[in-house]
């Protein structure tokens, strides 16, 4: 079964970026290189605020 695309705000720096939900390596954020994700073996942990992707509507802008 196909994971999904996730949005994480990372947590130290307010960076948006797009983890899969079973990333099988360690995902860091791009700008400050804090961890969002970790591999479990099945679906990633995020440690990151997720966002809906492709939400129908009502996306936040900040
Ligand atoms: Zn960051």
């Amino acid at each position: 079964m196909p994971g999904e695309f996730l949005k994480v705000v990372c947590d130290g720096c307010g960076n948006e970026q797009k983890v899969y939900s079973h990333s099988t390596v360690r995902v860091r954020c791009a700008v400050c290189g804090k961890t969002l994700a970790v591999p479990t073996g099945g679906k990633a942990r995020i440690l990151g605020a997720r966002k809906r992707e492709g939400g129908e509507g009502g996306e936040a802008q900040k």
